[in-house]
């Protein structure tokens, strides 16, 4: 041990075992990456800069999180926020004019809406907006929105990077160096590291991030072509089926269409029921590991505007015929009551 402290000199301003998935994530997005405790810790990082007073336009149904630290931060006179419906192209560049902060999510969730984010971040009146997209859906496996313009993309690696339900991690991914540098300095202030073991865990989660992302997507677009056979779906979303109202959307600017799908039943009771009745796909909100789990979106406070009976699974690595054979005795016993 030398009187310098080594080549970092303290555990809070660095790490090999951070940087080296840092790097790798980096490259995936096309950006260079700074990881964070969590994927909320990376959000709050990026919305920590904005004066006071600064207008956010946010997704109306921005994931819980965001929406609950943007409200919070509203409640103390910090922002202001204006909810658009993010797949209306048109409300959202209408917005623009009187926004610092863009803040975009695709798909959308629960409603696995496509936000047409190439020509967003093309628009010209998006000059002096900073654009992030939250890319935990869609992974970079999917579309890597730094090259349409984004200006950070950021990322709950707790879900299809760590893959495997077992870490809390995240991530912003930037091009712009001065931001690069600014959020890094703020992560070493306010002091919310990622943790070296979850960092290790998520570099080796990324390793098969490509195999395992291709084939949940395989079996989610198979689950989401069955789903709508059955009598008791009143309706099913899935970018990836040739129905849905964003196909063409997500075709333009996705090179899969992730492995999350939403479906809506009778209502909350036949939901709860055909949850309690699954024996292989796991009752939980978390996404994006390798076993499959299944979420009824409105019991939660805040997601008053979904469906009572919308149910949101998360394709795992099962076998294709085990789940919908689950599903589909499910629904049935939940449906014939
Ligand atoms: C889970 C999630 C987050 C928050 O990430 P944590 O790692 O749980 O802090 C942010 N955005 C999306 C889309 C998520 O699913």
């Amino acid at each position: 041990m030398t009187s310098s402290g080594g080549a970092v000199g303290y555990g809070r301003w660095g790490n090999p075992s951070w940087t080296a998935f840092e790097e790798a994530l980096g490259v995936l997005e096309g950006g260079h990456a700074i990881a964070f405790a969590s994927g909320q810790a990376a959000i709050a990082a990026l919305i920590e800069p904005l004066r006071v007073g600064a207008v956010v336009t946010l997704p109306a149904d921005a994931y819980l999180g965001t929406r609950g630290l943007l409200s919070d931060l509203e409640t103390h006179g910090r922002v202001r926020l204006r909810p658009v419906e993010v797949t209306d192209t048109g409300a959202v560049l209408a917005a623009l004019a009187s926004t610092e902060l863009l803040w975009l999510e695709s798909p959308t969730n629960p409603m696995l809406g496509v936000v047409e984010l190439r020509p967003i971040l093309a628009a010209p009146s998006r000059a002096g907006v900073t654009t992030v997209v939250d890319n935990t859906f869609a992974t970079p496996m999917s579309q890597q929105p730094l090259a349409w313009g984004a200006d950070a993309v950021v990322h709950s690696a707790s879900k299809y990077i760590g893959g495997h339900s077992d870490l809390l991690l995240g991530a912003v991914i930037t091009a712009e160096e001065d931001r690069r540098a600014s959020l890094l300095a703020h992560r070493t202030l306010q002091g919310a590291i990622p943790g070296v073991m979850e960092s290790y865990l998520a570099l080796r989660g990324l390793r098969t991030l490509p195999l395992r992302f291709a084939q949940q997507q395989r079996t989610a677009q198979e689950l989401a072509e069955r789903l709508p056979g059955h009598p008791a779906v009143t309706s099913v979303r899935y970018p990836g089926l040739g129905s849905d109202p964003n196909h063409d959307r997500a075709r333009a600017q996705m090179s899969g269409f992730g492995a999350i799908i939403s479906f809506v039943v009778a209502d909350a009771e036949t939901a709860d029921r055909l949850t309690g009745a699954l024996e292989l796909i796991v009752g939980g909100t978390s996404l994006g590991g390798v076993e499959t789990t299944i979420d009824r979106r409105r019991r939660w406070p805040g997601e008053e505007a979904v469906p009572a009976g919308l149910l949101r699974p998360s394709v795992g690595l099962e076998h294709p015929e085990d789940l919908w054979e689950d599903l589909q005795h499910a629904l049935s016993s939940s449906f014939n009551v």
